[in-house]
This record gives C-alpha cells, sequence and structure tokens, in this order.
C-alpha cells in the first residue's frame, strides 16, 4: 500500500496527516545531524544510548548519571561503537543542570527514575531545548502534568513520552485494521501493565528494601527508586503501555477526548508474600505495609462514547501480557489469545489465529524499517520510538506523540490515586488541550517515514 492509499484508506486527509516543516520552529534552520545528550543513562538509557549510537544522524554530546556502574557500562558501549566520547557530567543529582548549560544541544532524551521527569522536563525547556523526550511517565501529580504543558507551550517546543508500545508490529498493525475499518466503529478497548516485577522490585533478593530506609542504597537499577511507589501509593502506577495503543486507536486528544474514570484496587499480598517466601516473617520488610493493591483496574469513559478497561499487575506470579483487546461493531483482537474475529470474515462464532490479520495488515513503518528494527529492544519496538524522535527533530517538525498525549495518558495515574483514595468515585479528566482536542488531527505513524 502506497502512502495515499494508506492515508485515504485510514479516513484522514491528506493535508492532516502531511507534517509540514513549514509550520516548525526550525522551518530556517533544517539540521541533518541533531546534536543529542542524555540524562539518566541506568538500564533503560542504555537501550536508548545503544540506538543512538548505531545513527549517523545523531552526535551524541554529553550524557549525565549519577551512578557509577551505570557510567561505566555506558562508557564501555560509547567506546565499543567507535563514536567520540561525549562529556560526562556526574557528581551530583545536580549536575544535569549543568549539562543544559552547554551551547549548540538540539535535542535530549530523559531515562531517569518518574520522579525526575517534571523537573527535568521544564529544566530542558527552560535551557532553550526545542526537542525533549522523556521516558514514561510524564510526572508524578496531576498539577505536574499541567506545569509540563504549559511549560511546553510557552517554550513553543516539542515534549516527547517515548511510549514504545504504540510502536509494537501487532498494536501498529490493529490500528491499520482501525484505520481502513475492519472492525467497524470502535466501542470497547483493554489494555495494561500486567507484568511481574517482584524481582526487578527486590533485585538484591529480598534485602533490597528495608530497614525504613526511603529507597535502597544497595539495590541495582529500578529497586532503588521504583520500590518505594509500591509502599506509598494505591493506584495505576504505569498506565501509559497499556492505554498509549489504544488512545492512538480512537484518537484520543484528536477528535476525542478522555471524560472520566473510577479506579479500584484489590488487596494487596504479593509483595508481602514474596518477602516471607524467600526469607521469613521475621524478616524487616515483612513488616512494611504495602499500599498498592495487587490489581488495580481502571474503567475510563470517552467523549465518543467508547469506554477502556486498562489494568495494572505486577506484585503476583503471571507471565507478561498488556492484554490488548480493541473492539468494535464488526469485530475485534485480542492479543491475549492472539486472535481475531471480523463478522462475515471469520467462521461464525470462531477465532482466527491473529497472525494472517495481522501480516495483511502489518503497517507501511513496520514494513519499511523491519530490518533495521532488528535486535532492537522489545522485539524491534525501540527502534521507532528513538527514530521518530530523532526524525521529528531533524525536519523541526512536530513529534508523532506529542505533550497533550503524555500528559493525559500519564494522568490517569494521579487520578486512579484520587478515585480510590475517594472510595472509587469517579473522577473528571482535566482537558490539557484547553479544548484544542476537537479539532487538532491525527498525526500518528501517518506518513512514510516516521
Ligand atoms: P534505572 O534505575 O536503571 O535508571 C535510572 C538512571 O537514572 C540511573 O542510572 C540513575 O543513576 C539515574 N539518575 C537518577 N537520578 C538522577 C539524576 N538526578 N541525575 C542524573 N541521573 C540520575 O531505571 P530504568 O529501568 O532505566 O528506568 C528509567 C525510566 O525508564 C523510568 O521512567 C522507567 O519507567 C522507564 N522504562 C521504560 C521502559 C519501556 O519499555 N519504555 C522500560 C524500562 C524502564
Amino acid at each position: 500500500m502506497n502512502r495515499r492509499d494508506f492515508v485515504r484508506n485510514s479516513g484522514i486527509t491528506a493535508a492532516a496527516a502531511t507534517i509540514l516543516p513549514s509550520s516548525s520552529i526550525f522551518a530556517s534552520e533544517k539540521v541533518e545531524k541533531v546534536k543529542i545528550a542524555m540524562i539518566g543513562v541506568g538500564l533503560r538509557g542504555q537501550n536508548h544510548l545503544s540506538l543512538l549510537l548505531k545513527r549517523d544522524d545523531v552526535d551524541l554530546v554529553a550524557i549525565c548519571d549519577i551512578d557509577d556502574r551505570m557510567l561505566t557500562m555506558s562508557k564501555s558501549m560509547i567506546a565499543k561503537s567507535g563514536k567520540p566520547m561525549p562529556k560526562i557530567f556526574t557528581g551530583d543529582d545536580q549536575a544535569w543542570k549543568k549539562l543544559l548549560e552547554m551551547k549548540g544541544l538540539q535535542a535530549i532524551v530523559i531515562s531517569t527514575p518518574w520522579e525526575w521527569h517534571k523537573e527535568m522536563i521544564i529544566g530542558s525547556l527552560q535551557a532553550g531545548l526545542k526537542y525533549v523526550a522523556t521516558e514514561v511517565i510524564l510526572g508524578i501529580t496531576l498539577q505536574d502534568h499541567w506545569d509540563v504543558v504549559q511549560a511546553a507551550e510557552r517554550y513553543n517546543a516539542h515534549v516527547m513520552m517515548l511510549e514504545n508500545v504504540c510502536y509494537r508490529r501487532d498494536v501498529m498493525a490493529a490500528l491499520n485494521m482501525v484505520r481502513q475499518g475492519v472492525f467497524g466503529e470502535i466501542v470497547h478497548l483493554q489494555g495494561g501493565y500486567q507484568h511481574d516485577l517482584r524481582e526487578v522490585k527486590f533485585n538484591d533478593g529480598v534485602k533490597a528494601y528495608g530497614g525504613g530506609v526511603e529507597f535502597n542504597e544497595k539495590g541495582f537499577s529500578e529497586a532503588r527508586w521504583r520500590t518505594n511507589h509500591s509502599v506509598h501509593r494505591n493506584g495505576d502506577l504505569y498506565p501509559t503501555h497499556g492505554i498509549g495503543p489504544v488512545a492512538n486507536c480512537i484518537n484520543i486528544n484528536r477528535g476525542n477526548k478522555f471524560l472520566k474514570l473510577n479506579s479500584f484496587a484489590t488487596k494487596s499480598r504479593g509483595l508481602h508474600n514474596y518477602i516471607v517466601n524467600n526469607s521469613s516473617e521475621s524478616h524487616p520488610n515483612a513488616k512494611v505495609n504495602f499500599r498498592l493493591g495487587d490489581i488495580v483496574t481502571t474503567t475510563i469513559d470517552c467523549a465518543n462514547g467508547e469506554t477502556i478497561i486498562l489494568q495494572h499487575d505486577t506484585n503476583l506470579p503471571r507471565p507478561y501480557s498488556l492484554g490488548f483487546r480493541v473492539q468494535g461493531t464488526k469485530g475485534l483482537w485480542m492479543d491475549v489469545n492472539r486472535s481475531v474475529y471480523v463478522e462475515g470474515v471469520s467462521k461464525p462464532h470462531q477465532w482466527d489465529d491473529q497472525k494472517a490479520w495481522l501480516d495483511k495488515y502489518d503497517h507501511p513503518l513496520w514494513k519499511k524499517y523491519g530490518d533495521d528494527a532488528q535486535g532492537a529492544g522489545h522485539g524491534g519496538m525501540d527502534f521507532f520510538v528513538i527514530h521518530a524522535f530523532v526524525e521529528a527533530c531533524k525536519r523541526g517538525a512536530p513529534t508523532p506523540l506529542d505533550v497533550y498525549d503524555a500528559a493525559a495518558w500519564s494522568a490517569i495515574t494521579p487520578l486512579s490515586e484520587q478515585s480510590i483514595e475517594m472510595g472509587n468515585e469517579t473522577v473528571d479528566f482535566p482537558d490539557f488541550t484547553s479544548g484544542k482536542w476537537m479539532s487538532r488531527k491525527p498525526i500518528f505513524a501517518l506518513n512514510d517515514d516516521y
């Protein structure tokens, strides 16, 4: 399928689908190589680092981290790549501010713990950067999300959350099917983050969180910060992998909008049981009171009449699954049973194996870049998310996922916490677009290149 067919079939006008450099803030200063810096080169940052190092259109000019182990691993990757060693910023948790004083920086990739994202994004915007990529999630509180949105608007800059699952091959094929009307009019969607993180939360054994400290100095990577969120918070703490792909299917912030949500949390058993089973009831961590319910279920109501169910499930034994379901008036896709059903095509009341459908509707971007994506993290999707950011930056164009997407998706966390706190009351979504959602047009994955 060529681009024209793709755009026509998707029901979206070419004008809306084309990203016009003329509307860009860099229209007069096109860059071939982008000068990028990174803040946070932990496990996720190193993933992005390896992709950036492979690109000839990227000059990696600086990296910042405060963990010597992570810096050593990163420096070794850079040395092996044969690329010049970037300037290193380290020493204390404010060193990133010195990095932002560098002249000529064009873009930044932030892969630090959640609690740093807002401050680092806004700091980057204040330093004059027009392209800021952040790992999920955008902020912690609702106010954080407003602050980032308002800063992006004030500085007329692009903030893209690196929501990689939006680029998963099956997810993009399903989006393609939605845009071509295979499922009819979409009415209901599901997704989630269903990932047994017990070993991640206690990656130094059950010693990882303990002694009543706020975080564990001995743990590695996410055990140093993520575990703490399970102690103090109860809500959908990680909504974006589930919500991003389904939000794209129904054009949230671009003709549609989240209206309200409510959340229910189960009791909390998984983390306590893990500690006791790997040590004993007398272990200090067995006394920690984890607030996070093992399974948090959130229901969202949308302006165009769809509902969405999201689940957050990280503390119990289970295989990984994001649990996608995209359902319309003619049929549906479900990833758990890897199946599609389309009325009039599938045998009545019987699932088709998804493979033939997903192959048929493989997204044009995957057809084009599938080979380049080979070997990139998470089945290749990590290639696409970094690719999209770099390409948008090179062209001075809007990023395909923007600050309004990041804010609306990430705001599910504080809203779900609020709902649970208030006895599962239904709470309203703020409109981060201030009404612009009514006229904004879809752009995600609608051009030839990224
Ligand atoms: P990590 O702990 O391995 O890495 C975080 C890094 O940030 C660490 O190296 C830490 O030293 C550094 N850091 C912390 N404070 C800093 C500061 N003030 N200045 C500079 N560096 C600082 O965690 P991770 O697994 O790499 O997670 C990082 C982010 O990536 C999180 O937002 C996480 O949710 C996200 N993530 C996303 C995916 C995905 O598939 N999209 C996968 C894993 C993690």
